[in-house]
């Protein structure tokens, strides 16, 4: 087997990558480890919402730029930042052009200028996307990529990236029980990250991987960033994810993920550690929770604590799946109680501990002056509510592991580099495996949509460029 380009993983990165690159004249093969037709991974289970870090990807490139400066601080390779910014637009007309079709509704939340694959998903618990716009486009692509004479081909798990001469000359892979070798100008990783890896989660994010939730498709093993490693290609932007906070029986109730999460609640409300404090700022939102939950001793130790208000206020807030009342109709346990003292016993939280911390919030909502808190809290876009109207609530937490930062070092043209920063022939990242977007000391998101197809287009763009 030789093709012109070879994908590691079949997902957005993969099927847009390949796709560009036929269009372009080459020939591509998409290499797909799962066999399943409709193969689950974390593009078909997408919600759709093309953002670069939060703001729409048809935003002006300048902002787009600086919020990517601005949220990943220095874990930000501005090349790469620039890249980004400088295509989503271009990224989008192109998908439009293979058959995408977007809206600006996010479920029932109508967002002036946001571009989401369409159909939406429904407003239920667990997982949703049978027929919805990401499972639709990517069947959609794949028929393109056969018009265009090139394949997907399911069952083919990519083991090793063939060196010849320094350069990236194909794969080593797996298919039917039998190793193959796949020659090609150029291999592509694609391999949607290493969240459920648990080694791999242990390495880089928490020792206690068990214990943290890997919300994305089964495939994301990290795969691509250990052969590249391997292989010589630099490596690194570790240490944070993006994430969302769920009720701690996700961790084994699938109809408590992908949705709901508790991420509009907690920035209203307050989360605590097993000794009944505050131990992180809210305020900052659920990527930033689920991480300092996830760096916890114990990572299913915390409790978001919250009172009737708040349970009532929040299918207002969020702009996803409401927890009141999808979490507790899809199964999982709302503690209450009439009073902190015995909310504190239901939870196995110190009750004295519990009731300062709460009372301490509270002052500071009244004083509106949040600087005497021992821990910071950001004021954001929802106004932190106070906790006095019985009853109160708690949930035990986890946080879900979406799509992990850091992975091969990248230049502009998602091509890979070497340790001493020169380019490695014929290797490129795209989507989540890459480093030099994400990250830093605010977990910076750019969007795992935005990074699968604009780094996918480009990386093809630059493979057919250099043939
Ligand atoms: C529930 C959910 C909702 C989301 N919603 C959004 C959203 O609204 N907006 C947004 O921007 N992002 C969203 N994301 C994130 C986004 O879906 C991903 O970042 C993106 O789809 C990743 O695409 P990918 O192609 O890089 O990886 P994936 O979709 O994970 O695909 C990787 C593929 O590679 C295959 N593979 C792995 N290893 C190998 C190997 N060794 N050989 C061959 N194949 C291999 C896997 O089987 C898999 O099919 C969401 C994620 C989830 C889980």
């Amino acid at each position: 087997m030789q093709y012109d380009v070879v994908t590691i993983g079949g997902g957005f990165s993969g099927l847009v990558t390949a796709c560009r690159a036929a269009e372009l004249g080459l020939t591509a093969a998409v290499l797909e480890a799962r066999d399943e037709d409709r193969y689950p991974c974390s593009s078909r289970y997408a919600t759709g919402a093309t953002n670069v870090m939060g703001l729409p990807i048809l935003n002006a490139p300048d902002r787009l730029y600086a919020a990517i400066l601005n949220g990943s601080g220095p874990n930000a390779n501005p090349a790469v930042a620039r890249a980004i910014a400088d295509n989503g637009k271009r990224a989008i007309e192109w998908l439009v052009q293979q058959g995408a079709q977007f809206t600006s509704r996010v479920l029932r939340h109508e967002q002036p200028g946001q571009q989401v694959l369409a159909p939406v998903r429904a407003e239920t618990a667990g997982l949703d996307w049978e027929d919805r716009g990401a499972d639709l486009l990517m069947r959609r692509l794949e028929q393109n990529l056969n018009q265009r004479g090139s394949v997907l081909i399911r069952g083919v798990k990519v083991v090793s990236l063939a060196i010849e001469d320094g350069a990236c000359a194909g794969v080593e892979a797996i298919r039917n029980g039998a190793p193959v070798r796949i020659a090609s100008k150029a291999a592509v990783i694609a391999d949607g990250g290493f969240a459920a890896n648990p080694e791999m989660v242990a390495q880089y994010i928490t020792p206690r991987a068990d214990r943290v939730l890997a919300r994305v498709g089964p495939g994301a093993k990290g795969d691509g960033i250990r052969m590249a490693e391997k292989a010589g290609a630099a490596i690194g932007g570790f240490g944070e994810f993006y994430g969302h906070i769920h009720h701690a029986s996700a961790m084994s109730d699938a109809r408590q993920w992908p949705y709901p999460h508790l991420d509009a609640a907690a920035e209203i409300a307050i989360v605590v550690g097993p000794d009944g404090q505050r131990f992180t700022d809210e305020g900052l939102g659920g990527v930033c929770v689920a991480n300092a939950i996830a760096r916890l001793p114990d990572p299913l130790s915390a409790f978001l604590v919250f009172d009737d208000a708040i349970w009532r206020a929040e299918p207002g807030l969020t702009t996803t799946v409401p927890i009141n009342p999808a979490m507790v109709d899809a199964g999982a346990k709302l503690l209450s109680a009439p009073d902190i003292a015995t909310l504190a016993g239901l939870a196995r939280l110190p009750p004295d501990r519990l009731a300062r911390s709460i009372a301490q919030y509270n002052a500071a909502i009244d004083a509106n002056d949040f600087a005497p808190l021992a821990v910071p809290r950001t004021l954001r876009k929802h106004k932190p509510m106070p906790i006095r109207t019985p009853p109160f609530h708690a949930v035990p937490l986890c946080a879900g592991i979406t799509g992990t930062m850091g992975g091969v070092a990248i230049d502009a043209h998602a091509q890979a580099q070497r340790r001493d920063g020169a380019p490695f022939r014929g290797l490129y990242a795209v989507g989540t495996p890459v480093a030099g977007l994400e990250g830093g000391p605010r977990a910076g998101y750019v969007g795992g949509l935005s990074k699968a197809f604009i780094l996918g287009m480009l990386a093809a763009e630059h493979i057919a460029s250099v043939r």
